[in-house]
């Protein structure tokens, strides 16, 4: 089920829930039975984790716009080695370990 915005001339902003791809152009208002014509808007985007957006914002940034260096810069320090990958399989998970 999706949520889809309609505006109806009397009411105002209309949501209704329906099944995704079968949003009519206009439905009658739940409310007072008229017509209400169907708005867009955009993706709820904001409700995103901001770190990983910023992360994924630079990456992107990093195709068009590369940062410019004057030197190379310097190597990291040892940290903590990276967790390995999650394992997708959820049956992986029950495999006897080392
Ligand atoms: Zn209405």
């Amino acid at each position: 089920m999706a949520t889809y915005g309609y505006r109806c001339d009397v009411d105002g902003p209309v949501e209704v829930r329906l099944p995704m791809g079968t949003a009519p152009a206009v439905i009658a208002c739940p409310d007072c039975g008229g017509s209400s014509v169907r708005t867009y808007t955009a993706p709820l985007l904001g409700l995103a984790d901001r770190r990983r957006m910023a992360v994924i914002d630079h990456a992107e940034a990093s195709r068009t716009e590369p940062a410019v260096v004057s030197s190379i810069p310097a190597a990291p320090r040892a940290t903590r080695r990276p967790a390995p990958a999650r394992r997708i399989d959820p049956r992986a998970l029950r495999l006897p370990r080392p």
